[in-house]
């Protein structure tokens, strides 16, 4: 085991022998599911859903022809809706020897739902998952990486290995089941992956009217900089290089030209581990004995009696 010069003390981590840092390509195939979340009736437009079938139809295959000429495994995050719509897509993924996690069913969105409606979705996904492609994924991202304070005891109950949707870190780490201090109750822990907008293409290139908002195309020359910049700091200090992509963005022909370059130079980088979501997840519960619950804030519930705060918690735990 190697130790690195990771400098966040909150989230230390050793890299496997010969191996100073991390990177992992994730591809979110959303296809029409997350215009359809929004909107059902967006269903009813015929070019939209054009732009989104992309995805699935054109961009998928590109995108496993430039992995397997780089000779990497990426992470696909499938929503079950999606999985249902492209089951031969799916199977390729699968064939390809790439890693299928969980993706919501239909994209939905998280904000505000309680336990029973989140699990209900949780499930109706792991289903599709399941009958499609024959597969019980070890990994989860909420769909516009919305996580509730209630959601790590669901993976936790369907068996997840690790979540991929905060936002504080720049390496894995163990995070608490128990989310309100309550830690003497529930004991369980699962992997978190942080993620970063700075690393999701839809900040750079997606553009519909109507639906992306002021979405303006960037060169894929700056974008290929930009994100060759991230990998290069994270490299340097040891942490874990997430990249979000989604295939009807990324996977047109200069964006996945560029992409490919990106991998290319990543792969380049001494001591770099290219690798799925998953095997950093087994890395780090086999690693990483410091399980941490997150800082909470809330409202107080009496003007002037000033914010709630609960702290996060640390706590050691045996390797697994
Ligand atoms: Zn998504």
């Amino acid at each position: 085991m190697t130790t690195n010069a990771f400098p966040d003390e909150t989230h230390p981590i050793t890299w496997p022998e010969g191996f100073t840092a991390a990177a992992s390509f994730t591809f979110d195939v959303d296809a029409e599911s997350c215009t359809i979340a929004h909107d059902p009736t967006s269903t009813r437009r015929m070019s939209l859903m054009s732009h989104q079938s992309y995805g699935p139809k054109v961009a998928v295959p590109r995108l496993l022809k430039i992995l397997e000429r780089q000779g990497i495994q990426g992470t696909f995050f499938i929503p079950g809706f999606t999985a249902e719509s492209y089951p031969d897509v799916v199977r390729r993924i699968v064939d390809g020897g790439h890693e299928v996690a969980h993706h919501g069913y239909l994209h939905e969105p998280m904000q505000g739902i309680d336990a029973a409606t989140e699990a209900s979705y949780l499930d109706r996904g792991l289903e599709a998952l399941a009958k499609v492609a024959g597969v019980r994924p070890a990994g989860y991202r909420a769909p516009w990486w919305e996580l509730n304070w209630h959601s790590p005891a669901l993976l936790a109950d369907r068996g997840f290995l690790y979540d991929s949707s905060l936002l504080d870190g720049d390496a894995p780490y163990r995070m608490a089941v128990a989310q309100d201090g309550a830690q003497d109750t529930d004991s369980r822990d699962i992997v978190e992956i942080p993620v970063d907008w700075t690393l999701d293409d839809w900040e750079q290139y997606a553009f519909y009217p109507g639906v992306t908002g002021s979405g303006v195309i960037e060169s894929p020359s700056k974008v290929l900089d930009m994100w060759t910049l991230e990998a290069e700091a994270h490299h340097s200090q040891g942490s874990c290089f997430v990249l979000t992509n989604h295939p009807f963005i990324s996977g047109r022909p200069s964006k996945a030209v560029a992409l490919e370059q990106l991998i290319e130079r990543v792969k380049a980088m001494d001591g770099m581990w290219v690798t799925t979501m998953e095997r950093i997840a087994e890395h780090t519960k086999a690693t990483v004995n410091e399980v941490q619950s997150h800082a909470r804030i809330e409202i107080p519930s009496q003007p002037g009696a000033g914010a709630i705060f609960t702290p996060s918690r640390t706590r050691e735990t045996a390797l697994s």
